[in-house]
């Protein structure tokens, strides 16, 4: 079963928890409640690609073909969609991302 909740910095749309309540996402390593009382979701993202865009856990594996830029598209892509309303682009993201989850 997909996960409800997605990381609002890096994408990473299989949390286990909502981003809240010092909960770390596994993927870009944000402590919610924590990191983004300090920094701006945004500035956390731009933070996690200047270093690289690197898989943070060690317990838990991206998944298979976990792609960090596609991943970034895709919600970036989103905000955008939520602001313009219109970019076929957005929607090819989204039909992509849902191929790739099922
Ligand atoms: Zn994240």
């Amino acid at each position: 079963m997909k996960s409800p909740y997605e990381c609002p910095v890096c994408g990473y749309d299989a949390l286990l928890e909502p981003p809240a309540d010092y909960n770390v996402c596994p993927c870009c390593g944000t402590e919610f409640g924590y990191h983004d009382l300090v920094h701006s979701w945004s500035e956390l993202r731009a933070n996690w690609l200047a270093k690289g865009a690197n898989w943070f856990s060690s317990y838990t594996h991206p998944p298979y073909g976990w792609n960090p830029m596609r991943q970034i598209q895709a919600l970036v892509g989103l905000e955008v969609l939520r602001v313009t309303k219109t970019d076929s682009s957005v929607t090819e993201l989204r039909a992509e991302k849902t191929t790739v989850a099922a």
